[in-house]
C-alpha cells in the first residue's frame, strides 16, 4: 500500500462536495450537491486508513469493497475503481446519492470515531460511477447463453430491477411487470429529484431494456392478471411490489379537502418533473404553491414532502413530529437540509384535530413529552397537559409511513402466506414464498426499508432463483 497516497486523514480535512446555497437550490428540483472534481475525489479517498477489518464494509448492506475502491480512486485508477464498485452493487451511483451513510458505512468509519470526520464514502462512490457513465465504461447488459426458462418479476423498483438484471445476465428470459407507466418504483416516483435526478434512474432502466429485459408497464397484478396466471406464464416469479398502504393519522377531520397522502403528493410532483399532465396537480389539489403546508411525520418521506413543498413555492412549511429531533426516524442530514431551506419543525407535536369547514384551515396539535421506552425500544411520546396549539394550514400532507397492501386478497392468491403486517413471508434459506417457484424481495418482505437493502435482497433473490431453476431444469432433463 502506498502510505503517502492513503491514510491522509490527519492532515487532510473531510470535505463533501459543495452544496448549492439554500436559496438557489430551493428554487428547483435539481440535486443539491455538486459532484467532486477529480483531484478532490482522489484527495478525499486518500483519507482512508485502509483498515484490516473495515467497519464501513461490515455496515454496508452490500458489503462493498470500500477500502479497495477508495485506494484505486486515490491512485487515479478510476476505471478499476468503477469495476470493483460495480461488482458488488447494481446501482452504486444511486446508493452513493441516497443511502443514509451516516447510519451505514460512514457512520461506522474508524476515522469518524477517532474524531477526524468519516471518509466521504457515498460521495466518492457516486463520483466513481457517474464518471464511468460519462466515460462510457458502463458496459451494455449482455445476456448469458439462453437457458430456455423464463422469469417474471412483479415490481420494477430497485429490488425487482436488480433481480431482473442478475437473471438476465445468467441467460434467462426476463419479463418485468409494473403498474406504473415508468420503471424504477420509488426511485422514479417517490424520491424527489433534488435527492436523485431522474435521468440517473432512467439510464439504468434503458440499459436493462436494451439488454433484452421485457418491461410490461401499466400492468397491475390483481387487475390485469392474477398471480396464478403469471405462474402459468413463467418458470419462476419474483414479488417485489414494495409497500404502499399509507398509515392513517387517525384524528378528527382527516377526511377534509386539502388533506393528502404523501405518496400521491410526491408522485404528482415527480410526474410534473417528467413533463406529464397531472390533473390533480394542475387543479391545485396536489400543488403547494402559495399554500401554508403542514406535513405530519418524521421519516424520510416527510422530509421529502417538506422540501418538495418549499420548491413548489409554499407560503410556509411546517413539519409536525411527535418525538424529538434525536428520536426521529429520518436522516439528520435531511433535517438540516430542510431547515436551511426554510422548513419549520415542531418537535414533540402530535396532531389532535384537522380543523376547517369542508376544507382544512388548521392543524390542532398537542405538545408531547417522551416517556418510558415502548416495544420498539424508543421512548414513547405521551401528551403534556394543556390546550392544543394551532398550525394554520391550507394543505396537510400525511407522511406517517407505509404498510404492505393485502396481496393475497388483491391477487386472489389465498395460498400466499403473509405476516400479520401483510409482508410476504419467505423461507430464510431458499427465499421462496409459500408458493412453489414464487420468490419475494425488497420492502414487501422487510417492510418499508432502504434502497440499498432492496438491492441486496434483489441480488440474494436472483441467486436463490437461479439455484432453484437450475435444479428444476436438471430434474426435468432426468425425467425426459
Ligand atoms: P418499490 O421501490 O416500492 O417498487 C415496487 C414497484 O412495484 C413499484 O414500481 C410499484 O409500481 C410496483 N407494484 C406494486 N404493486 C404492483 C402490482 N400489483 N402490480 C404491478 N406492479 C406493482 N431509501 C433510501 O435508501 N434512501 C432514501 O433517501 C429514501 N427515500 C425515500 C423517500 C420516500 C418518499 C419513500 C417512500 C421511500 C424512500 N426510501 C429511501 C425507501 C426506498 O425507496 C425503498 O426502500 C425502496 O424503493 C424499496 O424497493 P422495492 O423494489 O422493494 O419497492
Ligand atoms: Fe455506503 Fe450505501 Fe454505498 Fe454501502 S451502498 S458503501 S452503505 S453509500
Ligand atoms: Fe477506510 Fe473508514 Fe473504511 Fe477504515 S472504516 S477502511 S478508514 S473508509
Amino acid at each position: 500500500m502506498a502510505v503517502d497516497t492513503m491514510q491522509q486523514f490527519v492532515g487532510r480535512d473531510q470535505a463533501y462536495p459543495s452544496k448549492r446555497v439554500a436559496g438557489e437550490r430551493a428554487a428547483d428540483f435539481a440535486e443539491i450537491a455538486a459532484r467532486y472534481a477529480v483531484p478532490d475525489a482522489e484527495d478525499q479517498a486518500g483519507r482512508c486508513s485502509q483498515c484490516g477489518v473495515p467497519y464501513c464494509t461490515v455496515h454496508c448492506p452490500l458489503h462493498n469493497h470500500i477500502p479497495d475502491w477508495l485506494r484505486l480512486t486515490a491512485e487515479g485508477r478510476l476505471r478499476e475503481a468503477y469495476e470493483l464498485s460495480n461488482a458488488t452493487s447494481s446501482m452504486p451511483e444511486i446508493c452513493g446519492r441516497i443511502c443514509p451513510q451516516d447510519r451505514l458505512c460512514e457512520g461506522n468509519c474508524v476515522i469518524e470515531f477517532a474524531g477526524h470526520g468519516a471518509v466521504t464514502i457515498g460521495a466518492v462512490e457516486k463520483f466513481i460511477t457517474d464518471t464511468a457513465w460519462a466515460e462510457g465504461w458502463v458496459e451494455p447488459l449482455v445476456p448469458g447463453p439462453g437457458r430456455g426458462q423464463s422469469v417474471g418479476v412483479i415490481g420494477a423498483g430497485p429490488a425487482g430491477l436488480t433481480t431482473a438484471e442478475q437473471l438476465r445476465l445468467a441467460g434467462y428470459e426476463v419479463h418485468v411487470y409494473d403498474r406504473h407507466d415508468r420503471a424504477g418504483g420509488l426511485l422514479t416516483y417517490g424520491i424527489p429529484g433534488f435527492k436523485l435526478e431522474k435521468p440517473v434512474v432512467m439510464r439504468r432502466v434503458e440499459r436493462l431494456a436494451a439488454g433484452g429485459i421485457v418491461f410490461h408497464q401499466g400492468f397491475a397484478v390483481g387487475r390485469d392478471a392474477t398471480l396464478d396466471q403469471l405462474r402459468q406464464r413463467h418458470d419462476a416469479l419474483l414479488i417485489a411490489t414494495g409497500v404502499y398502504r399509507a398509515r392513517a393519522v387517525d384524528v378528527a377531520g382527516d377526511e377534509r379537502d386539502g388533506v393528502v397522502e404523501a405518496i400521491d403528493y410526491l408522485t404528482a410532483s415527480n410526474r410534473k418533473g417528467f413533463g406529464d399532465a397531472v390533473p390533480a396537480f394542475d387543479d391545485g389539489s396536489l400543488d403547494a404553491r402559495g399554500r401554508r403546508v403542514v406535513v405530519i411525520g418524521g421519516g424520510d418521506t416527510a422530509m421529502d414532502c417538506v422540501r418538495t413543498a418549499v420548491r413548489q413555492g409554499a407560503a410556509s412549511v411546517t413539519c409536525l413530529y411527535r418525538r424529538d429531533r434525536a428520536n426521529m426516524p429520518g436522516s439528520q442530514r435531511e433535517v438540516a437540509n430542510a431547515e436551511e431551506e426554510g422548513v419549520r419543525f415542531e418537535w414533540l407535536a402530535a396532531p389532535a384535530e384537522i380543523a376547517g369547514d369542508e376544507r382544512v384551515t388548521d392543524v390542532r396539535y398537542r405538545r408531547m413529552r417522551l416517556g418510558a421506552p415502548d416495544a420498539s425500544g424508543r421512548r414513547a411520546p405521551e401528551p403534556e397537559p394543556g390546550e392544543p396549539l394551532d398550525a394554520p394550514a391550507d394543505l396537510v400532507v400525511r407522511a406517517l409511513g407505509f404498510d404492505a397492501e393485502p396481496l393475497p386478497q388483491l391477487w386472489d392468491a389465498p395460498g400466499l402466506d403473509v405476516s400479520r403486517w401483510g409482508t410476504v413471508l419467505v423461507d430464510g434459506k431458499t427465499l421462496m414464498t409459500s408458493l412453489e417457484g414464487v420468490f419475494a424481495a425488497g420492502d414487501i418482505v422487510r417492510g418499508a426499508s432502504l434502497v440499498v437493502w432492496a438491492i441486496r435482497d434483489g441480488r440474494d433473490a436472483a441467486a436463490a432463483m437461479h439455484r432453484w431453476l437450475r435444479a428444476r431444469a436438471a430434474s426435468e432433463r432426468l425425467a425426459a
